[in-house]
């Protein structure tokens, strides 16, 4: 099999580095409902596994729950909630959404509130190599100091100085560094580190994650696109100076988004689709077909009449499988048809 990698800009042939497939996808911030776009790229990597594993691979995926950032802290400071119980009732919700879906569930599902520990120890080691800097309490990523910055999102660091906005009350040495460590604001919720009370940023916790349970080199890392540029930039950067290796991911696979009118879906932009309504309203198989229905790196148009289509598409199907049959309740012979599928592979 082919995979495209986003660091080469190239379709390679895949195998894994050991005995198993190391998979890792970055997994949601629990603070509303899952939408559309999120089933998208899960139902994708879903599909992955499925056929890594009909190949004759074994799978270990591994997908977080962001449970602590600005948004979980904001929603849950809005409807009087704390903030495990709000990140608690989304990841419940975002289980059994999955399930219904028809999407195997990974291995672990590790939440970043409950590896403190883990987070912590990589922060304390890139400041022991130099890599990264405490400053009010703040530590920041050194950008400058690690020399393939960009090489992921295929862009110059000069470009992304040009870039980067001024962030006001900020201490850091520069632009494009990153935090790893947020002090804590009064009232908000809080871990002790040696840097004083506060939080993990957002990509450290990636970092720490997929090492603790996959080992310090991934064979695939996914997510959406969205995600290249900061987030596996700057895991990518993060990983490699803390163990010294490179490369951190194999293969970089990146699923293209989902659109709603000219903009991609997405939770904060507030043009999303629950995934529960759409499900009540289609059914899992429909909605697996239309994400399946263009090619996983390219975007795709949600519209009701598309997945109204591919609803009647999976009725086909289901009547082609009870007129082979007989009554729809025996086996289909499958042979020839996965001839005809591996043969397209
Ligand atoms: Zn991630």
């Amino acid at each position: 099999m082919r995979l495209y990698n986003t660091l080469s800009g190239e379709e390679q042939e895949f195998s894994p580095a050991g005995d198993r497939v190391k998979m890792y996808v970055c997994g949601v911030t629990p603070y509303a409902p899952c939408h559309l776009g999120h089933a998208m790229s899960y139902v994708f990597f879903d599909v992955l596994r499925r056929y890594l594993e009909y190949i004759g691979h074994e799978v270990e995926h591994v997908q977080n729950f962001t449970d602590i950032d600005d948004k979980i802290i904001q929603r849950a400071q809005e409807s009087n909630t704390h903030t495990d119980d709000l990140a608690q009732t989304h990841i419940e919700e975002f289980m059994e959404s999955m399930d219904s879906l028809n999407i195997k569930r990974a291995h672990h599902y590790p939440r970043a509130t409950q590896e403190i520990p883990q987070i912590l120890n990589v922060i304390d080691q890139l400041i022991q190599k130099g890599y990264a800097y405490a400053s009010d309490g703040d530590v920041y990523f050194r950008v400058s100091r690690y020399d393939n910055y960009g090489d992921l999102s295929h862009r110059s660091v000069d470009g992304m100085i040009a870039g980067a906005r001024v962030e006001i009350g900020t201490s850091k040495e520069n632009p494009t560094d990153f935090a790893l460590w947020k002090a804590a604001k009064p009232g908000e919720p809080s871990w002790d580190s040696k840097w004083g009370p506060g939080r993990p940023g957002w990509h450290i916790e990636c970092t720490a994650m997929s090492m603790s349970y996959l080992g310090s080199t991934l064979d695939i890392h996914g997510g959406g696109q969205d995600l290249v540029f900061p987030h596996h930039e700057n895991e990518k950067a993060q990983s490699e100076a803390y163990t010294g290796q490179s490369p951190f991911v194999r293969y970089w696979v990146h699923n293209g988004l989902l659109n709603m009118g000219d903009d991609k879906m997405s939770k904060s932009l507030g043009n999303n689709v629950s995934l529960n309504e759409a499900l009540k309203r289609h059914g899992a198989d429909a909605l697996r077909i239309f994400f399946l229905s263009s090619h996983y790196r390219s975007p795709l148009t949600y519209s009701e009449e598309g997945v109204s289509g591919t609803g009647r598409a999976a009725e086909r199907l289901a009547n082609a499988l009870r007129e082979e049959t007989g009554d729809g309740t025996g086996d289909l012979d499958p042979g020839p048809y996965k001839v005809r599928f591996l043969r397209a592979t």
